[in-house]
């Protein structure tokens, strides 16, 4: 397949990219605006591998018209996968405006170019032309601690900027579907952690800030409740779905790993103990810091992925456990990919070095 992914130098979309790529041979074009949360980086073992030629990278918006056009009909485009996003929730509290811009009205320009190319297609192409929009279980809202999984038919509920524009994006998804006809899938996901994931989220945050003996912040009494996938299962939920999944359906994503943040916050800091002991014989326990909760921080996320493993065979493959060991061990091998990150130089200058075909 040719494949458009949007927001393919992210976390996900990186990950998703490299599977694409190195493990199913498919040609991508990875159109990616490169904001704070992008990072080239992550897209190197593409770059030096002898598959290098499946992989363009485009430099460019998901709300440019003129260039998604001319990259679905360069390329011959047979699915598009859409991640391109603002993705951190704090970020959104603090200034929902581009939350607005890039998922709502980005998502909605996006659609309008690709139902453009969709129907100038030939017949049996335009039937089997995909549109997966990549999403959130954050649409759903505040799950309480006794109340039962999200499935596919849980109403829309969000509660912060973020899942809110997320939410809307997914109706306007839907709305192409039934409107227009385009063959259009929702997924919605629990939260993605694994290598390469941006130091501004949990996980890798409090394994960079406990390495560094810094204070580990925990919002509230760290009760809240999240359903916890290794993104590499959730990149191969993506590539089932666009391949097998069925027009105007959602599918919900997640890792049946339901942990409390104060229990994330501990394990990792248990893993550091072992792995790189204080000289001193401390625990980073003792960097654990309770902070004052975030307005509208939802109790919990948690999903029945039973659709997804009865209709798609697909079930996560890695145990919380082994998946947070496995990241643990990765940040502490890959320094070379985070450092420049505290820096701020890990994006403009890898793209002046590689050339804008990555
Ligand atoms: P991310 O923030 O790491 O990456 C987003 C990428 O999109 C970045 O590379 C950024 O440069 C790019 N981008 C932003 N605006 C753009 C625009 N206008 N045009 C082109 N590219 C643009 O996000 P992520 O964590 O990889 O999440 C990817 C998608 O998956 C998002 O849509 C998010 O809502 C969804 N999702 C994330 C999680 C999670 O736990 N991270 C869980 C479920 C769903």
């Amino acid at each position: 397949m040719r494949i458009l992914v949007t927001g393919g130098a992210g976390f996900i979309g990186s990950a998703l990219c490299r599977r694409l790529v190195l493990q199913s041979g498919h040609e991508v074009v990875n159109l990616d605006k490169l904001t704070y949360a992008a990072n080239l980086a992550s897209l190197d073992l593409i770059r030096d591998s002898d598959r290098a030629h499946l992989h363009h990278f485009v430099h460019g918006d998901i709300a440019d018209v003129p260039l998604v056009t001319s990259l679905l009909q360069k390329h011959e485009i047979d699915a598009v996968i859409h991640l391109a996003a603002e993705s951190h929730v704090d970020r959104s509290i603090d200034g929902p405006s581009v939350f607005i811009e890039t998922n709502v009205l980005g998502t909605s320009k996006l659609l309008g170019a690709v139902t453009s190319y969709w129907n100038g297609l030939a017949v049996s192409r335009k039937a089997n032309f995909r549109f997966l929009h990549v999403s959130t279980d954050e649409v759903f809202g505040d799950l309480p601690f006794d109340a039962s999984l999200f499935n596919e038919t849980t109403p829309y509920a969000p509660s912060s900027p973020y899942s809110a524009s997320k939410a809307a994006s997914d109706h306007l998804v839907r709305a192409w579907h039934e409107t227009y006809g385009l063959p259009t899938i929702i997924s919605n996901c629990s939260n993605n952690y694994g290598p390469f994931h941006f130091p501004e989220k949990l996980i890798p945050l409090v394994i960079l800030n406990a390495l560094e003996g810094k204070k580990l912040p925990v919002y509230g009494t760290g009760a809240n409740v999240r359903d916890w996938l290794f993104v590499e299962d959730h990149a191969r939920a993506l590539e089932l779905i666009v391949s097998k999944g069925r027009p105007g359906e959602t599918y919900l994503i997640g890792g049946n790993s339901e942990r409390t943040n104060l229990e994330v916050v501990q394990k990792i800091c248990d893993l550091l103990d072992e792995y790189v002991p204080n000289t001193e014989g401390s625990t980073r326990r003792a960097l654990i810091s309770f902070v004052t909760d975030r307005p509208g921080h939802d109790r919990r996320y948690a999903i029945d992925a039973s659709k997804i493993r009865a209709e798609l065979g697909w079930s996560p493959s890695m145990t919380f456990d082994d998946g947070l060991r496995q990241t643990v061990r990765w940040f502490l091998e890959n320094e070379l990919w985070w450092r420049p990150i505290g820096e701020g130089t890990y994006r403009g200058d890898r793209l002046g070095k590689t050339g804008a075909a990555h």
